[in-house]
């Protein structure tokens, strides 16, 4: 057995868990309608099989006030238990167990129904909440136990009640957001009894074998969040008060640390997990950026924890159980948390799937069906979308051949691993290396593909990616103008003062790689917690303490034509770290320039009507690309079968995520 602490069983005392892997809650936006519950069921059915010891669902509100958005899912009435049958039927027979999430969104809420201890906003929402009475706060308790007898009946094997993250019984918690003086709030141990109370009253509503998760906030990294003291009182309680399983929360949605990104070091906050340990007899869940086997069970073999808690990661690879267990790490599809296709889409209210892994939350639509008519297949171009493309029609039976002109798979994904806070990106390219093998893909690196080299082929797929765009203002070709390909494949190193022209997702990557010098803080778990003010002792409420500001190695000004804040256009969930990252390392970072030219004097720019050199040593082109297919053309003319799929087909606006996706779903259908 490879990971021994991992797999070995957990004893609830009235059912026994078969490994120590919690999927933990997400919400994937198929939770809101009852339509979407047969895809719900497929989703967790797929990651039961897959051995995933316990699942929890997205959460779901005790009643409406409790709501996320409008509509969305609730249980509060028995005849809204017939749908969840669906989803915890699938589970059961494919082997697997469910808790459903229950979660009031408290001041979160994004309607204007919102209630709170308290009638404070929350800095990340536009609706004051309306403060609950006292007899309104008995009301939700017994709403709380009221859905979670219902979730016994609709065939959940338990609960999970959320405690973190700043929703309702958080803000309970926290004397940030709790600040009556009833027996509600006022001093600790009235701000807990909320919490306390609705673990009690499930306890009893629900019966001895059924599980309770509490979701405990164990690190708020807000002011005025609970106190350590304060957090390991509320444990013992919750504990007391008959909870089965303690899980971590880390940070309130309006925290401004990076708790989850790509950049946040691996199981950064396990720590934070084994200091409760001690305190509590139940066993207790590490969570947070835990996504390869090793690191999992590194963390339950130092004896922190006793289960793992992962979301995006089964997201990703629905079989990462039974590969970790039966030796075949290598080829699972390891979540880089990204976050594109799975909390950006929930945040603008589309349904999550994964950038990695396309049939996330579309297992009943996106199927990779054996063929009938085994066909010879030239993928030309080894990025992310072709080498997505050729796994899966190998592993539908086509015969497959991939070429790269580079001399490695993976295309762009080896420039943006060498981005400090992008590491994750390397286990993509792990990933296909052993993927292309499993499959027979035959592999030809260093062959740069004309047409006359794809006679022998039924279908011809390019995805031969992008060239980066040129500038053409007067200049553009000094010897101080570089492309982002010369710094980041290292043939240039760039002076002490550097312009980059263009602020779009290369642009921030390029910066962040100009400012670092040596280890990169994600892979430094002590420097990433003092650059981003993270206090584990927390001598502060919310642990947070003065971030440790480390001089930028070199001094950079990132630039951009269109008018506004440059970054605004990076993705919800991640955008705001790369902003604050690049503000923290003294990046100048000015929208609405306009390039005058470059000449010995430096780069010379006009803001606002007033003119300035930029005294720089460089200036590095990050200006977008173009797509790269000289080769279609001849192939079409010849009469060939040919597929353009990433940045091949189209450049402006490519990412991964639409690379990965076009190329499963065009091995899809081939
Ligand atoms: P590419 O990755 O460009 O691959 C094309 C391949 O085709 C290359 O390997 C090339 O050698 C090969 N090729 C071309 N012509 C021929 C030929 N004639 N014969 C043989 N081979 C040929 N995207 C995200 O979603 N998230 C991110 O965080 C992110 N970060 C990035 C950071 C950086 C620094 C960079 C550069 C890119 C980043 N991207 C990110 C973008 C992402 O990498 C691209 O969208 C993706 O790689 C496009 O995939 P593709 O397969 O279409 O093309
Ligand atoms: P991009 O996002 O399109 O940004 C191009 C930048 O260049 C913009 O700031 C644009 O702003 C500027 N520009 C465009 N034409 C120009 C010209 N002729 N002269 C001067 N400036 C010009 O492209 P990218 O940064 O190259 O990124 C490519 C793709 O990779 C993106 O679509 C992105 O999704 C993906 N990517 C994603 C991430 C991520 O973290 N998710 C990271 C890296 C890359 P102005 O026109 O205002 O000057
Ligand atoms: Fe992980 Fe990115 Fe997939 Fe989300 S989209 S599950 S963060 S790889």
């Amino acid at each position: 057995m490879p990971y021994p602490h991992l797999f070995a069983p957990l004893d609830l005392g009235f059912c026994t868990l078969p490994n120590r892997v919690l999927m933990g809650s997400m919400h994937t936006g198929l939770e809101d309608r009852a339509a979407d519950f047969p895809k719900l069921a497929a989703y967790f059915a797929e990651r039961a099989r897959g051995g995933t010891g316990l699942m929890v669902t997205g959460g779901v509100a005790p009643n409406m006030l409790g709501w996320l958005k409008p509509f969305a899912g609730k249980l509060s009435w028995r005849w809204e238990i017939h749908k969840h049958r669906i989803v915890t039927k699938a589970v059961h027979d494919a082997g697997g167990r469910i808790c459903l999430q229950l979660l009031h969104a408290g001041r979160y809420a994004a309607h204007p129904f919102a209630v709170a201890p308290s009638k404070i906003k929350s800095p990340i929402s536009p609706i004051t909440p309306r403060a609950l009475s006292a007899r309104a706060v008995e009301r939700v308790i017994d709403d709380f136990a009221h859905a979670a007898r219902l979730a016994r009946e609709a065939g959940y094997d338990g609960v999970e009640i959320m405690g973190s993250e700043g929703y309702l019984i958080n803000e309970f918690l926290a004397p940030r957001t709790n600040q009556r003086n009833d027996r509600w709030g006022g001093d600790a141990q009235r701000r807990m009894r909320f919490a306390v109370e609705i673990v009690r009253r499930t306890r009893e509503r629900c019966g001895p074998d059924f599980i309770i998760i509490y979701r405990l906030s164990m690190l708020e990294l807000v002011e005025d969040g609970s106190s350590w003291d304060e957090t390991v009182a509320q444990a013992k309680a919750v504990e007391a008060a008959g909870a089965t399983l303690l899980n971590t929360g880390i940070g309130w949605h309006e925290a401004r640390v990076p708790t989850i990104a790509t950049s946040v070091p691996r199981a950064a906050f396990a720590d934070v997990t084994a200091r409760m340990k001690p305190h509590v007899q139940l066993p207790i869940v590490a969570s947070n950026r835990i996504n390869v086997p090793e690191v999992a069970e590194a963390v339950l073999a130092a004896g922190g924890a006793d289960m793992v808690s992962m979301a995006r990661p089964l997201l990703a690879d629905p079989d990462w159980c039974n590969k970790a267990r039966d030796g075949r790490a290598q080829v699972i599809n390891t979540c880089i948390a990204c976050n594109q296709a799975c909390l950006d889409h929930v945040f603008v209210g589309k349904k999550a799937s994964c950038l990695v892994n396309p049939r996330a939350c579309a297992e009943t639509e996106l199927n990779y069906v054996a063929t009938k008519m085994p066909r010879r297949i030239a993928v030309v171009g080894a990025g992310p979308a072709g080498m997505a493309c050729a796994t899966i029609a190998a592993q539908r039976g086509h015969r497959v051949s991939l070429f790269d002109a580079h001399d490695a798979i993976g295309g762009q994904f080896n420039l943006a691993k060498t981005i400090p806070g992008k590491e994750e990106f390397a286990e993509t390219l792990r990933y296909y290396q052993h993927r292309l093998v499993e499959e027979n893909v035959a592999l030809h690196l260093g062959r740069k593909v004309g047409a006359d080299d794809l006679a022998d082929f039924d279908a011809i797929v390019l995805a031969t990616g992008v060239t980066p765009r040129a500038v053409d203002f007067p200049g553009h070709d000094h010897t101080r103008v570089i492309g982002y390909l010369d710094v980041l494949e290292r043939r240039v190193v760039p002076g002490p003062r550097v312009a980059i022209i263009g602020a779009g997702g290369i642009g921030f990557d390029v910066a962040e790689f100009l400012v670092h010098e040596g280890v990169s803080p994600t892979l430094d778990a002590p420097r990433w917690r003092a650059q981003w003010g993270v206090d584990f002792a927390q001598r502060h409420r919310g642990g947070l303490t003065a971030p440790v500001v480390e001089p930028p190695t070199r001094q950079i000004w990132l630039l951009q034509r269109s008018p506004g804040r440059p970054g605004a256009k990076l993705a919800r969930t991640t955008g705001w770290i790369h902003r604050a990252a690049l503000k923290a390392r003294d990046v100048k970072a000015i929208g609405g320039v306009e390039y005058l030219g470059i000449d010995d004097a430096g780069l010379h720019i006009r803001v606002d009507g007033s003119e300035q050199v930029l005294a720089v040593d460089h200036v590095v082109i990050c200006a977008g690309q173009e797509p790269q297919r000289e080769l279609a053309q001849p192939l079409r003319d010849a009469g060939r079968e040919v597929h353009l799929i990433g940045g091949a087909d189209v450049a402006a606006e490519l990412d991964a995520k639409r690379a990965i996706d076009q190329g499963c779903r065009l091995a899809a259908r081939l």
